[in-house]
Protein backbone atom coordinates (compact mmCIF):
# COMPACT_ATOMS: atom_id res chain seq x y z
CA UNK A 1 0.00 0.00 0.00
CA UNK A 2 1.52 3.33 -0.84
CA UNK A 3 0.30 6.24 1.50
CA UNK A 4 -0.02 9.71 -0.15
CA UNK A 5 -0.77 12.62 1.81
CA UNK A 6 -2.42 15.07 -0.41
CA UNK A 7 -2.54 17.97 2.13
CA UNK A 8 0.86 19.54 2.64
CA UNK A 9 2.17 22.88 3.13
CA UNK A 10 5.67 24.27 2.54
CA UNK A 11 6.83 27.65 2.42
CA UNK A 12 9.98 29.51 1.13
CA UNK A 13 13.15 29.37 3.04
CA UNK A 14 12.98 33.13 3.66
CA UNK A 15 9.11 33.01 4.21
CA UNK A 16 10.15 30.47 7.44
CA UNK A 17 12.74 32.15 9.09
CA UNK A 18 11.23 35.58 9.38
CA UNK A 19 7.50 34.59 8.76
CA UNK A 20 5.97 38.31 10.27
CA UNK A 21 8.22 40.32 8.39
CA UNK A 22 8.23 38.57 4.89
CA UNK A 23 4.64 38.72 5.37
CA UNK A 24 4.65 42.11 6.44
CA UNK A 25 6.83 42.97 3.46
CA UNK A 26 4.97 41.31 0.84
CA UNK A 27 1.52 42.55 1.81
CA UNK A 28 0.21 38.50 3.39
CA UNK A 29 -1.74 39.84 6.97
CA UNK A 30 -4.08 36.90 6.48
CA UNK A 31 -1.50 34.32 6.14
CA UNK A 32 0.68 35.66 8.89
CA UNK A 33 -1.77 35.53 11.29
CA UNK A 34 -2.96 32.01 10.76
CA UNK A 35 0.72 30.71 10.44
CA UNK A 36 1.97 32.25 13.05
CA UNK A 37 -0.34 32.04 16.02
CA UNK A 38 0.42 30.42 18.80
CA UNK A 39 -1.35 28.39 21.66
CA UNK A 40 -2.06 29.67 25.01
CA UNK A 41 1.09 27.79 26.38
CA UNK A 42 3.08 29.82 23.51
CA UNK A 43 3.84 27.11 22.03
CA UNK A 44 3.44 27.60 17.96
CA UNK A 45 0.53 26.00 16.12
CA UNK A 46 3.04 25.07 13.36
CA UNK A 47 6.55 25.10 11.91
CA UNK A 48 8.41 25.92 8.95
CA UNK A 49 10.32 22.76 8.27
CA UNK A 50 12.21 23.05 4.78
CA UNK A 51 12.12 20.60 2.11
CA UNK A 52 14.23 18.12 3.90
CA UNK A 53 13.59 18.36 7.03
CA UNK A 54 9.56 17.01 5.29
CA UNK A 55 11.35 14.07 3.02
CA UNK A 56 12.50 12.77 6.73
CA UNK A 57 9.61 13.16 8.37
CA UNK A 58 8.08 11.22 5.54
CA UNK A 59 10.47 8.95 5.36
CA UNK A 60 10.39 8.31 9.55
CA UNK A 61 6.43 7.60 9.44
CA UNK A 62 5.96 5.80 6.17
CA UNK A 63 4.69 8.70 3.85
CA UNK A 64 5.68 7.72 0.58
CA UNK A 65 4.24 10.72 -2.01
CA UNK A 66 3.08 14.27 -0.59
CA UNK A 67 0.99 16.69 -2.53
CA UNK A 68 2.60 20.30 -1.65
CA UNK A 69 -0.69 22.55 -1.45
CA UNK A 70 -0.18 26.68 -1.81
CA UNK A 71 -1.93 29.01 -0.23
CA UNK A 72 -4.57 31.37 -0.80
CA UNK A 73 -2.44 34.37 -1.13
CA UNK A 74 -3.89 37.38 -1.40
CA UNK A 75 -1.65 39.05 -3.45
CA UNK A 76 -0.89 37.36 -7.29
CA UNK A 77 2.85 38.25 -7.33
CA UNK A 78 3.22 35.84 -3.79
CA UNK A 79 1.73 33.15 -5.52
CA UNK A 80 4.14 33.20 -8.71
CA UNK A 81 6.66 33.30 -5.72
CA UNK A 82 4.88 29.38 -4.44
CA UNK A 83 4.76 28.50 -7.81
CA UNK A 84 8.28 28.66 -8.71
CA UNK A 85 9.35 27.44 -4.98
CA UNK A 86 7.05 24.20 -5.64
CA UNK A 87 8.45 23.50 -9.19
CA UNK A 88 12.22 23.56 -7.82
CA UNK A 89 10.80 21.02 -4.77
CA UNK A 90 9.17 19.02 -7.65
CA UNK A 91 12.18 18.92 -9.69
CA UNK A 92 14.35 17.66 -7.23
CA UNK A 93 12.16 15.15 -5.97
CA UNK A 94 9.97 13.46 -8.23
CA UNK A 95 9.62 10.30 -6.70
CA UNK A 96 8.32 11.98 -3.23
CA UNK A 97 6.89 15.01 -4.41
CA UNK A 98 3.86 16.87 -6.50
CA UNK A 99 2.23 20.22 -6.43
CA UNK A 100 -0.78 22.35 -6.89
CA UNK A 101 -0.51 25.86 -8.12
CA UNK A 102 -1.72 29.31 -6.34
CA UNK A 103 -3.75 31.95 -8.03
CA UNK A 104 -5.17 35.18 -7.23
CA UNK A 105 -8.50 35.31 -9.11
CA UNK A 106 -8.24 39.29 -8.55
CA UNK A 107 -5.21 39.14 -10.99
CA UNK A 108 -7.64 39.08 -14.14
CA UNK A 109 -6.35 37.30 -16.83
CA UNK A 110 -2.72 36.98 -15.73
CA UNK A 111 -3.97 34.68 -13.26
CA UNK A 112 -5.02 32.24 -16.23
CA UNK A 113 -1.64 32.49 -17.64
CA UNK A 114 0.14 31.63 -14.23
CA UNK A 115 -1.79 28.50 -14.15
CA UNK A 116 -0.16 27.77 -17.57
CA UNK A 117 2.77 28.57 -16.78
CA UNK A 118 2.49 26.65 -13.05
CA UNK A 119 1.56 23.33 -14.92
CA UNK A 120 4.39 24.28 -17.61
CA UNK A 121 6.46 23.91 -14.78
CA UNK A 122 5.19 20.34 -13.84
CA UNK A 123 2.66 21.30 -11.12
CA UNK A 124 -0.87 18.73 -10.86
CA UNK A 125 -3.54 20.75 -9.42
CA UNK A 126 -4.75 23.89 -8.16
CA UNK A 127 -5.52 25.00 -4.47
CA UNK A 128 -5.45 25.42 -1.39
CA UNK A 129 -7.52 28.03 -2.73
CA UNK A 130 -10.17 29.88 -0.92
CA UNK A 131 -12.43 32.36 -2.37
CA UNK A 132 -13.64 33.52 0.51
CA UNK A 133 -10.21 34.59 2.07
CA UNK A 134 -8.84 35.57 -1.15
CA UNK A 135 -12.13 38.44 -1.58
CA UNK A 136 -13.61 36.82 -4.00
CA UNK A 137 -17.06 36.66 -5.15
CA UNK A 138 -17.93 32.73 -6.06
CA UNK A 139 -19.58 33.96 -8.73
CA UNK A 140 -16.61 36.21 -10.18
CA UNK A 141 -16.16 35.83 -14.26
CA UNK A 142 -12.14 35.31 -13.59
CA UNK A 143 -12.57 32.78 -10.86
CA UNK A 144 -15.23 30.73 -13.32
CA UNK A 145 -13.10 30.83 -16.06
CA UNK A 146 -9.90 29.67 -13.80
CA UNK A 147 -11.90 26.51 -12.76
CA UNK A 148 -13.28 25.79 -16.42
CA UNK A 149 -9.56 25.72 -17.28
CA UNK A 150 -8.63 23.58 -14.25
CA UNK A 151 -11.73 21.06 -15.66
CA UNK A 152 -9.75 20.82 -18.97
CA UNK A 153 -7.03 20.72 -17.77
CA UNK A 154 -7.44 17.99 -15.28
CA UNK A 155 -6.54 19.89 -12.70
CA UNK A 156 -8.06 18.64 -9.28
CA UNK A 157 -8.82 22.13 -7.32
CA UNK A 158 -8.44 21.90 -3.31
CA UNK A 159 -10.39 24.44 -1.18
CA UNK A 160 -10.52 25.44 2.12
CA UNK A 161 -13.59 24.96 3.73
CA UNK A 162 -14.24 26.40 7.25
CA UNK A 163 -16.39 24.05 9.55
CA UNK A 164 -19.34 26.45 10.98
CA UNK A 165 -19.63 24.74 14.29
CA UNK A 166 -16.04 24.50 14.66
CA UNK A 167 -14.38 27.25 17.53
CA UNK A 168 -13.94 30.51 16.74
CA UNK A 169 -9.78 31.74 16.66
CA UNK A 170 -7.93 34.68 14.91
CA UNK A 171 -8.19 34.60 10.98
CA UNK A 172 -10.92 32.62 11.18
CA UNK A 173 -13.03 33.02 7.59
CA UNK A 174 -16.51 31.88 7.05
CA UNK A 175 -17.15 29.61 3.77
CA UNK A 176 -21.10 29.46 3.52
CA UNK A 177 -21.95 25.86 2.25
CA UNK A 178 -24.35 27.12 -0.43
CA UNK A 179 -21.22 28.73 -2.02
CA UNK A 180 -19.94 24.91 -2.13
CA UNK A 181 -22.93 23.82 -3.43
CA UNK A 182 -22.76 26.46 -6.31
CA UNK A 183 -19.63 25.74 -7.39
CA UNK A 184 -19.69 21.85 -7.80
CA UNK A 185 -23.28 22.50 -9.98
CA UNK A 186 -21.96 25.14 -11.96
CA UNK A 187 -18.56 23.17 -12.84
CA UNK A 188 -19.28 19.60 -13.11
CA UNK A 189 -16.39 19.11 -15.08
CA UNK A 190 -13.70 20.41 -12.57
CA UNK A 191 -12.60 17.96 -9.60
CA UNK A 192 -12.83 19.62 -6.60
CA UNK A 193 -11.29 18.38 -3.32
CA UNK A 194 -12.80 19.91 -0.15
CA UNK A 195 -10.58 20.31 2.39
CA UNK A 196 -11.55 19.18 6.06
CA UNK A 197 -13.76 16.73 5.91
CA UNK A 198 -15.42 19.40 2.94
CA UNK A 199 -16.22 21.54 6.49
CA UNK A 200 -17.65 18.81 8.75
CA UNK A 201 -20.19 16.47 8.90
CA UNK A 202 -23.46 18.92 7.93
CA UNK A 203 -21.24 20.13 4.89
CA UNK A 204 -19.97 16.80 3.32
CA UNK A 205 -23.26 15.31 3.55
CA UNK A 206 -24.74 17.93 1.64
CA UNK A 207 -21.83 17.47 -0.91
CA UNK A 208 -21.14 14.40 -1.50
CA UNK A 209 -23.99 13.93 -4.00
CA UNK A 210 -21.83 15.95 -6.26
CA UNK A 211 -19.32 12.79 -7.58
CA UNK A 212 -16.88 15.97 -8.80
CA UNK A 213 -16.70 16.64 -5.10
CA UNK A 214 -14.25 14.81 -3.11
CA UNK A 215 -12.93 15.56 0.39
CA UNK A 216 -9.59 15.54 2.08
CA UNK A 217 -8.95 14.81 6.22
CA UNK A 218 -6.68 17.92 6.42
CA UNK A 219 -6.32 19.01 10.46
CA UNK A 220 -8.87 16.51 11.47
CA UNK A 221 -6.88 15.92 15.14
CA UNK A 222 -6.86 19.77 15.99
CA UNK A 223 -10.90 20.47 14.95
CA UNK A 224 -12.91 17.40 16.03
CA UNK A 225 -12.68 14.65 18.87
CA UNK A 226 -11.21 11.03 18.29
CA UNK A 227 -13.60 9.05 16.37
CA UNK A 228 -15.13 11.65 13.70
CA UNK A 229 -12.78 10.35 11.53
CA UNK A 230 -14.65 6.84 11.76
CA UNK A 231 -18.23 8.42 11.64
CA UNK A 232 -17.08 10.68 8.39
CA UNK A 233 -15.11 7.52 6.88
CA UNK A 234 -18.41 5.97 7.17
CA UNK A 235 -20.65 8.50 5.63
CA UNK A 236 -18.40 9.23 2.64
CA UNK A 237 -17.98 7.75 -0.49
CA UNK A 238 -14.83 5.77 -0.42
CA UNK A 239 -13.58 6.52 -3.71
CA UNK A 240 -13.78 10.20 -2.79
CA UNK A 241 -12.24 10.92 0.04
CA UNK A 242 -8.26 11.07 0.64
CA UNK A 243 -6.18 11.69 3.49
CA UNK A 244 -4.34 14.32 4.09
CA UNK A 245 -2.22 15.64 7.39
CA UNK A 246 -1.96 19.99 6.79
CA UNK A 247 1.31 19.21 7.61
CA UNK A 248 3.35 21.02 8.90
CA UNK A 249 0.38 22.04 11.87
CA UNK A 250 0.97 20.15 15.38
CA UNK A 251 -1.91 18.29 14.89
CA UNK A 252 -1.39 16.51 18.87
CA UNK A 253 -0.25 20.05 20.66
CA UNK A 254 -1.10 17.82 24.02
CA UNK A 255 2.04 14.85 23.03
CA UNK A 256 4.10 15.96 20.16
CA UNK A 257 6.09 19.55 19.79
CA UNK A 258 6.89 18.76 16.29
CA UNK A 259 4.87 18.10 13.44
CA UNK A 260 4.87 14.09 11.90
CA UNK A 261 2.23 11.80 10.05
CA UNK A 262 2.55 8.75 12.11
CA UNK A 263 -0.50 9.70 14.91
CA UNK A 264 -2.63 10.60 12.45
CA UNK A 265 -1.88 7.88 10.21
CA UNK A 266 -2.41 5.63 13.38
CA UNK A 267 -6.19 6.79 14.07
CA UNK A 268 -7.00 6.68 10.32
CA UNK A 269 -6.18 3.01 10.19
CA UNK A 270 -7.62 2.69 13.63
CA UNK A 271 -10.98 4.41 12.38
CA UNK A 272 -11.12 1.66 9.92
CA UNK A 273 -9.36 3.91 6.34
CA UNK A 274 -9.15 2.04 3.51
CA UNK A 275 -6.27 1.92 1.36
CA UNK A 276 -7.90 3.75 -1.09
CA UNK A 277 -8.37 6.72 1.13
CA UNK A 278 -4.58 6.69 2.61
CA UNK A 279 -3.18 6.88 -1.28
CA UNK A 280 -4.96 4.98 -3.94
CA UNK A 281 -7.36 7.41 -4.75
CA UNK A 282 -5.15 10.19 -4.69
CA UNK A 283 -3.28 8.22 -6.89
CA UNK A 284 -5.82 7.70 -9.46
CA UNK A 285 -6.79 11.40 -9.21
CA UNK A 286 -3.55 13.49 -9.93
CA UNK A 287 -1.69 13.21 -13.37
CA UNK A 288 2.26 12.25 -11.92
ZN1 LIG B 1 -7.35 24.76 4.97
Amino acid sequence: MRVIDAHVHLYPPEAGREPTAWAAARGEPHWAELCTRRRRDGRPVQTFPTVDELLRAMDADGVDRAVLLGWYWEQPATCVLQNTFYAECVRAHPDRLAAFATVQPAAGPAALAEVRRAVGEGLVGLGELSPHSQHVAVDDPVWGELLTLAGELNLPVNLHVTDPASRKFPGRVDTPLEDFVQLARAFPGTKFILAHWGGGPVYAEALKIFPNVHFDTAASPLMYEPGAAGQMLAALPAGRVLYGSDYPLVLYPKNEALPGFAGFLDELKAAGASAATLGGNAEREFAW
